[in-house]
C-alpha cells in the first residue's frame, strides 16, 4: 500500500511521473482533499482518472471507484499496477483465485484503490465488509450511466443513491464526459448531492474538423472522408448491424481494410476486431453504437456517421474518439430525410414513458438542427452542452465554406415529407 499522508503534487510527480496538473484536475483534487463532494465534467481524454486516483493515494484509506465496464476497470488496474499502486477490480468475471487474492489484500488493508461494479459494491456482503474499512474517496466514473435519459443508462447505477448512508462522510466524486445540463442535473439528483461543486471543462476540441452533409452517395462520400488522412485508423458509425457488414464489405472491395463491429458478433470476433484496432493497425472499424465506451486509441484520424446519431451527446462522444492525440482529425456526419423519419418512427414505437419520449424527442430535434446548421457548427454543438463559444471556430465546414441556405437542407426536407406521405420507414 502506498497511500498515506503525501501532498497531491508529490503523488503526481512520484507516482504518476507528471510535472503538473492539467485543466481542472488541481481543483477537483483539492475539493476531494477537503472532503467535499464534486461533479467533474471533462471531455474524454481530459484526464478524469487522476482527479480521484491522486486523492485516493493522498488521503488515508482505500479509494473506491465505481465503473460500469469490466474492460475499463481492468485497463485502469493494469496501468496503476505498473506504477506500483496496489489496485484491484472486483466484478462478476473474476477467476476464483483472483477473487481470493483480492479478498486477502482487502483483509490485510493493503489495497490503495479498488475498482468495483455497482452491483458488487451494493451487495450486502460487500457493504458490510467495506463499512469496517477506512475509505478515502468514492469515485463514480462514467456517472452519466445513472441518468435514465442518457445514452448509456445502467439501472444498477440508480442504487448508488444509498452511498451516503452506507459511507457517511466519505467524499464522492462523480465524473463524466457527457455534459448536457439535463444529464448533469440528473446525476446530482440521483446521487443525492445537489449542492456538490461542479467543475466543468470546456468541451471545445479545436483539433477536430467537424462537418455534416446531406447523404447523396454514401460510399463515395465515405471514401472521400477516409482518404483525407491516407492510411489511418478510422471509425464509421452505422444505424444498423446489417449496414455495418455491408459497408465493411464495400470498403474491403475497394481495397480499404475494414471490419464490422456490432453486438451481434460472436465474442471472439469482437475480441479479434478490438485487438487489431488497439494494436495500432491502420484500419476502419464499421460499427454500431456498440463500439463505444472504453475505446481508447489515440491516433484515430477520422470518424464518419453514415446515419444520424440520436442526440448531440451521442454524436459528441462518438466524434470525440477521433484525434485523442491532439493531432488534427476529420469527422463527417451524413444525414438524410430517411434517417430523420426513421428516428422519429422508432421514438414513437419505443416503450419509453411519455416524459422520456419528450426528452428523447427534444434531443433528436437538437441533433437535426445541428445537422442542418448553416453557421459555425462547433458553436452549435457546444451550445447543446450549455457552452458558449465566443467566436466562430474558424475551421468547421460552415466556417471554412460558408453556405448559402440551399445545401440539401431543402432536399432533405422534401425527401422527408415524401417519406411521410408514403409512410415508408
Ligand atoms: P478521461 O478519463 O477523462 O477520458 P484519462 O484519465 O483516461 O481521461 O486520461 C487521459 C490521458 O491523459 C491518460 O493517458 C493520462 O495519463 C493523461 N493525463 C492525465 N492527466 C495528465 C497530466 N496532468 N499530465 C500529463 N498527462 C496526463
Ligand atoms: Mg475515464
Amino acid at each position: 500500500m502506498i497511500s498515506g499522508a503525501r501532498s497531491p503534487e508529490a503523488v503526481l510527480h512520484e507516482v504518476f511521473g507528471f510535472s503538473s496538473f492539467r485543466g481542472l484536475q488541481a481543483e477537483a483534487v483539492q475539493t476531494v482533499m477537503r472532503g467535499e463532494d464534486v461533479l467533474v465534467l471533462m471531455p474524454t481524454g481530459g484526464g478524469k482518472s487522476l482527479c480521484y486516483q491522486v486523492p485516493a493515494l493522498c488521503r488515508e484509506g482505500m479509494g473506491l471507484v465505481v465503473s460500469p465496464l469490466i474492460a475499463l476497470m481492468d485497463d485502469q488496474v493494469a496501468a496503476l499496477r505498473q506504477l506500483g499502486v496496489n489496485a484491484a477490480a472486483l466484478h462478476s468475471e473474476l477467476e476464483p483465485d483472483e477473487l481470493a487474492r483480492i479478498r486477502a489484500d482487502l483483509s490485510s488493508g493493503d489495497l490503495d484503490i479498488l475498482y468495483i461494479s455497482p452491483e458488487r459494491l451494493l451487495s450486502p456482503g460487500t457493504t458490510r465488509y467495506l463499512a469496517q474499512r477506512r475509505i478515502s474517496v468514492i469515485a463514480i466514473d462514467e456517472a452519466h450511466c445513472i441518468s435514465a435519459w442518457g445514452h448509456e443508462f445502467r439501472p444498477e447505477y440508480r442504487a448508488l443513491a444509498s452511498l451516503p448512508e452506507l459511507f457517511p462522510r466519505v467524499p464522492r466524486i462523480a465524473l463524466t464526459a457527457t455534459a448536457d445540463p439535463r444529464t448533469r442535473n440528473d446525476i446530482l439528483m440521483a446521487l443525492g448531492m445537489p449542492q456538490a461543486r461542479q467543475l466543468i471543462a470546456s468541451f471545445h476540441r479545436p483539433n477536430l474538423f467537424i462537418a455534416a452533409r446531406p447523404k447523396m452517395q454514401e460510399m463515395r462520400q465515405l471514401e472521400e472522408a477516409l482518404a483525407r488522412f491516407g492510411d489511418a485508423a478510422s471509425i464509421v458509425y452505422c444505424g444498423s448491424r446489417n449496414k455495418t457488414e455491408r459497408v465493411a464489405k464495400g470498403l474491403n472491395d475497394r481495397g480499404i481494410t475494414a471490419l464490422p463491429f456490432h453486438a451481434g458478433l460472436a465474442p471472439q470476433e469482437k475480441r479479434a476486431a478490438l485487438l487489431r484496432f488497439r494494436r495500432g493497425e491502420p484500419l476502419v472499424i464499421v460499427a454500431t453504437i456498440a463500439f463505444g465506451m472504453g475505446i481508447d486509441r489515440p491516433d484515430v484520424r477520422c470518424v464518419v456517421h453514415l446515419d444520424m446519431p440520436a442526440s448531440p451527446e451521442a454524436y459528441y462522444q462518438q466524434i470525440g474518439r477521433a484525434g485523442r492525440d491532439g493531432q488534427p482529425a476529420n469527422t463527417l456526419l451524413l444525414y438524410g430525410g430517411e434517417d430523420i423519419a426513421r428516428a422519429r418512427y422508432w421514438l414513437e414505437q419505443s416503450s419509453a414513458s411519455e416524459a422520456e419520449k419528450r426528452v428523447m424527442q427534444a434531443r433528436l430535434e437538437s441533433m437535426i438542427s445541428l445537422s442542418e446548421a448553416v453557421s459555425c457548427r462547433t458553436q452549435a454543438l457546444l451550445a447543446c452542452f450549455g457552452e458558449h463559444l465566443e467566436q466562430p471556430c474558424g475551421h468547421c465546414d460552415n466556417c471554412l465554406h460558408p453556405v448559402s441556405t440551399f445545401d440539401g437542407t431543402d432536399a432533405a426536407r422534401k425527401a422527408l415529407s415524401a417519406v411521410y406521405r408514403t409512410g415508408q420507414n
